[in-house]
């Protein structure tokens, strides 16, 4: 049941609930009759709150997507991409004098930070996910004999 639903089924239940207004004021509800009014104002009503208990949870659904889109948008602008190496750095944290590489690939597929393993820090990294290495130019300089 949509909002749209809920909405109709509220409409409903004020109707019935002018109907046995209108019903007492003229002095013609027999007790079967408010029994029957009674139970269409219950259905309504059930009808509209789970209406409304879906929306909430369409509404907690979407908050969530949004907020994770947010953070994504977020750190898409802080991510910087190294030729060298072939791997993202944040620039927040570069300017905060950590440079951390993390996978492309990890960010890519499903936008997850996941920090490269430094190895012997020697400019050689490893995603342990995706069993990608990722070298540097200091790291080439330095296995060349
Ligand atoms: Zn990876």
């Amino acid at each position: 049941m949509d909002i749209g639903s809920g909405i109709a089924a509220l409409k409903a239940g004020f109707d019935i609930s002018a109907t046995i207004a209108q019903r007492i004021k003229e002095g013609k509800l027999s007790a079967s009759e408010i029994s029957d009014l009674l139970l269409k104002l219950r259905e309504a009503l059930l009808d509209s709150q789970a209406a409304l208990i879906q929306a909430a949870e369409e509404n907690r659904v979407l908050k969530e997507e949004l907020a994770n889109n947010n953070r994504i948008t977020e750190v898409e602008k802080d991510l910087q991409y190294r030729n060298d190496g072939g791997f993202y750095v944040r620039a927040s944290e570069v300017a905060d004098g950590r440079e951390i590489p993390y996978c492309p690939l990890c960010w890519g597929n499903e936008r997850k930070l996941v920090p490269l393993n430094p190895g012997d820090g020697s400019g050689y990294y490893y995603c342990s996910i995706h069993k990608a290495p990722y070298e540097t130019a200091r790291y080439r300089d330095s296995q060349r004999v």
